[in-house]
């Protein structure tokens, strides 16, 4: 360590929010360059490096062959597929001296498709998996929490290439019980979740998502049937439909300054003599939304009132589509729309879209806006009285919902996703047509999986998840070191001994990083704990007396043993 390149600091770095991000700066992990742009220091390079390893191990396992793809790309590909305007403001763009587009890679499907395109021609060359692990680049909205979401960062992705849709489940299959396996090595806690496909395209997916009161992503599980979906996935069941016969009519009323749910249900319990609550109401929200490379265009959306909007929700749903809330001059431009009191009339009638929430199937009564101030109607129903345009999943999911499985509540909780497999199927075997010569003389089109694992983001994640509130404390898979070794004591004997246990336990193959810096005992364990060795071994006091202190980093468990012992010791202590 007197030579390491490592300055621990005292204090937390201003900018950090997360434990993670304050102890992997203040253990001199990674420093900053940029927003969302971090540089490795010697610690932080071999957890990143270990990490990397364990998951090529569990990725060559399943068969998958390992290469590597420039991070510097072409416009052409993406353009086929059209997510070099899909990516939106998220896509490093750049040109080159002659005036060539060019991106910085944020996910490789199409130069994976191209490739296997190129090289393979028959079907006895399928199934294939290749991978990569590779710095990625995304110009993130938020850039958050040190590396746990950069604007560069690693990822490992894997793409699988397969005849039909059979052997497709096969290797996404094979993909997920491979995480299964790196993620328990890793030791992170972790729910695999139904997905959303975002601007990926493509059916079926899960996110492997690790638990964490820090994370973005909010899942829901139903304890009783195992269901587990990320919340931009739930999929809302919708209730059969009501027959009309002898539903009232619907009719307008005055109901005086109600722009909100509360005020209007405080008029209808009062002027209708009823029990009406927020969810008999029908609160329609409007934003805007611009498909790539299009205009913006209003959109209405309709939820039950006692629901939000959950604009992650509504975002998932109408992906690859930005949206946007309206500003008061969108309100302006379109005076029909009279804040407080939009109806899906008025909607209608001005030719804006209009989507509602799967709960508002036909036969079902509301309360909502008449398009007036100061007016609502009462008794809408859907199927008689306004037909949507369709249904978006956008309220928001709460503890105690159904499971869409129809087997008990939902419950929530945070997690961070830490890796994403999806059956893509043709998407991009199609955009390049991706075709062999089949076994009966035809082409066949290829079908494709995608998978990822967010490798840098998992050294803050198992950080995350792996810290008390001294420092870090890493498993053994992933720890820079497995022993941190400390010299408290001054005497020429009990120096040249650490010296010399150090190189025994080298010899025995155990990784060592040795605190030979003219240092007070004290700071020396300080740092010992901040940077979170699985194993500190002290040699202090009682070396005079021929013994040696063996702490456990993880249960806080500490034992004296003999010098002469010591390397047996400490290797049985390192294999847990
Ligand atoms: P997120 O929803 O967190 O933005 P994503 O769904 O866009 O992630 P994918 O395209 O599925 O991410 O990428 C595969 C994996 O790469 C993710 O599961 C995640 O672990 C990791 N990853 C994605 N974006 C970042 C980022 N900005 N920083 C670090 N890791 C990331
Ligand atoms: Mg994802």
């Amino acid at each position: 360590m007197s030579t390491l390149f490592l300055r621990t600091l005292r204090d937390d770095p201003a900018d950090a929010e997360v434990p993670s991000h304050k102890l992997l700066v203040r253990g001199g992990y990674v420093r900053r360059a940029a927003p969302g742009v971090y540089t490795w220091l010697p610690l932080g390079l071999r957890v990143l490096k270990a990490i990397e390893n364990v998951v090529r191990e569990e990725m060559d396992a399943i068969g998958a062959q390992e290469i590597l793809l420039p991070a510097l790309l072409p416009r052409d590909p993406y353009e086929t597929t059209g997510r070099w305007t899909e990516y939106g403001d998220a896509l490093f763009r750049l040109k080159d001296r002659k005036g060539a587009d060019m991106l910085l890679g944020p996910t490789h499907e199409e130069l994976f498709a191209n490739l296997v395109k190129g090289e393979y021609s028959s079907y006895k060359d399928l199934p294939v998996i290749l991978y990569q692990i590779q710095t990625k680049y995304r110009d993130e909205e938020r850039p958050r929490a040190g590396i746990l979401r950069g604007r560069e960062f690693v990822m490992k992705d894997a793409y699988s290439f397969d005849l039909d849709d059979d052997g497709l489940k096969v290797s996404y299959q094979a993909h997920r019980e491979a995480y299964q396996r790196l993620f328990a090595r890793l030791g992170v806690k972790y729910v695999i979740v139904a997905a959303t496909s975002g601007a990926m395209g493509g059916s079926a997916s899960e996110e492997f998502l690790a638990e964490s009161e820090v994370g973005e992503d909010t899942f829901v599980r139903c304890l009783e049937s195992g269901y587990a979906a990320n919340v931009e996935a739930v999929i809302t069941p919708a209730p059969e439909p009501i027959p009309f016969d002898g539903l009232p009519v619907a009719t307008t009323y005055d109901t005086g300054d109600t722009p909100t749910i509360d005020t209007l249900v405080a008029w209808a319990n009062d002027a209708l003599d009823g029990e009406f609550t927020g969810a008999d109401t029908l609160k329609n929200v409007l934003v805007k939304v611009r498909e790539p490379g299009g205009d913006w265009e209003l959109l209405g959306v309709g939820v039950p009132g006692d629901r939000e909007v959950d604009f992650k929700r509504l975002e998932a749903s109408v992906e690859p589509a930005e949206v946007e809330l309206l500003t008061e001059a969108d309100f302006a431009a379109n005076p029909f729309l009279v804040k407080g009191y939009i109806g899906p009339k008025g909607l209608q009638d001005n030719g804006v879209r209009y989507l509602v929430d799967p709960r508002v199937v036909d036969g079902t009564s509301w309360i909502t806006g008449a398009d007036e101030p100061g007016k609502h109607v009462v008794n809408l129903v859907a199927g008689r009285d306004f037909t949507p345009d369709g249904t978006i999943e956008a309220a928001e999911v709460r503890d105690g919902d159904p499971s869409p499985d129809g087997k008990g509540p939902l419950v929530s909780a945070k997690g961070i996703e830490i890796g994403h497999i999806f059956q893509l199927g043709q998407k991009y075997t199609d955009a390049f047509e991706v075709d062999v010569l089949g076994e009966s003389g035809k082409p066949v089109r290829l079908t494709m999986g995608s998978y990822g694992v967010g490798v840098s983001r998992l050294v803050a994640v198992i950080a995350e998840q792996c810290h008390d509130d001294k420092g870090l404390r890493w498993p053994r898979e992933v720890a820079p070191f497995a022993v941190h070794l400390v010299i408290a004591n001054k005497d020429d004997a009990a120096v040249t001994g650490a010296g010399e246990l150090a190189e025994d336990l080298d010899a025995a193959g155990v990784s060592v990083l040795l605190d030979d810096r003219k240092a007070s005992p004290g700071v020396k364990f300080k740092d010992a704990e901040l940077l979170g060795m699985p194993t500190v071994v002290v040699v202090g006091r009682g070396y005079a007396n021929g013994t040696i202190e063996i702490r456990d980093r993880f249960t806080g468990e500490t034992t004296e043993v003999a010098v002469d012992s010591a390397v047996d010791a400490i290797v049985a202590a390192t294999r847990g």
